[in-house]
């Protein structure tokens, strides 16, 4: 082939919306980059990286199950994926093999695009899972004061929370007191907003207010039946896709140097969840 690639590893990958975003932002660039995604077993994503070294590849995304296993393979690591022991994205310094995590700037970037910014902020994160863990290091980092982890399992709350100094594990009723409140779990995942029940919702819409930045890490469905509450009752409204692009465009300034045009890799998103 000519020009470079870029590849996503990852499995199951056939859903993974990272080449609809990567391959329309190299396009709008005029940049002669390919995005292919490939479907590799767990326990092999050392392994990718060997075939990044020999084959030339110039930028890797990872995702799950590799994230952790890549961040022990590659020879540096940028600050949040040290934290977190997990990269989400490889690239190359000279010879050596970098990983970084970029999905909790790009949450901070998300919000700084709707003109939020969360220093000095009170903020809940429900869920501490890989996208939790990521949100509390990156909200730390960018100077939240005051950080609440709520979660169905409180041990993992108590584990997510020991990756700021600013976090800790709080109570629901933590949510009304909060500048910002994020789903940070799988549910609302697939939910139908006609038919959407209590178990679809990631807090009691309740808790909510006018006036809070409501934040839904999910984005399929793009306007989740927690985010539509929040809505009706005059929050200020983030969908996941926002997070996502994000991540994806920092992914192309550690490989091509230049910031990739977001809306471009938005508006494509939007269209191929439309088709799904
Ligand atoms: P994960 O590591 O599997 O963590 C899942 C989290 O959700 C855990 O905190 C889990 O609680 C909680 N959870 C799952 N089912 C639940 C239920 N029925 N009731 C209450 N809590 C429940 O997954 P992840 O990678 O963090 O992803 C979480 C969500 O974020 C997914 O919807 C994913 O699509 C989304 N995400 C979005 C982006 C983006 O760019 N927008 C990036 C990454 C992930 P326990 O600890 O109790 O199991």
């Amino acid at each position: 082939m000519t020009g470079r690639l870029a590849a996503l590893i990852g499995s199951p990958v056939e859903h993974s919306l990272s080449p609809v975003i990567h391959r329309a932002a190299f396009d709008a660039a005029g940049v002669d980059w390919s995005y292919v995604a490939f479907d590799v077993a767990e326990g092999r994503g050392a392994d990718a990286l060997g075939a990044m070294r020999v084959l030339g590849i110039a930028g890797l995304s990872v995702t799950m199950p590799h994230k952790r296993d890549v961040a022990d393979a590659v020879e540096s690591l940028e600050p949040a994926a040290r934290a977190l022991k997990s990269v989400n994205t490889v690239s190359w310094d000279g010879d050596q093999l970098v990983g970084s995590s970029t999905d909790g700037a790009g949450f901070i970037a998300s919000l700084a695009e709707e003109g939020i910014d969360v220093a000095g902020s009170r903020v809940v994160v429900i869920g501490a899972g890989g996208a939790a863990r990521s949100v509390i290091d990156a909200l730390g980092r960018a100077g939240s004061t005051d950080i609440t982890v709520l979660n169905r399992t409180r041990r993992h709350a108590e584990l997510a929370a020991t990756l700021a100094s600013a976090a800790s594990v709080g109570i629901p009723s933590d949510v009304s007191r909060a500048d910002i409140v994020v789903n940070a779990t799988n549910v609302g995942m697939g939910a139908d907003l006609a038919g959407a029940t209590t178990d679809d919702l990631a807090c009691d819409p309740e808790l909510l207010r006018a006036g809070q930045v409501v934040v839904d890490l999910v984005y399929h469905p793009l306007r989740t039946p927690w985010l539509a509450a929040a809505d009706a009752l005059g929050a200020h409204t983030v969908d996941g896709l926002g997070m996502l692009i994000h991540q994806a465009a920092l992914q192309q300034e550690r490989w091509i140097g230049v910031r990739p045009d977001t809306r471009v890799m938005r508006a494509a998103a939007e269209a191929a969840l439309a088709d799904r």
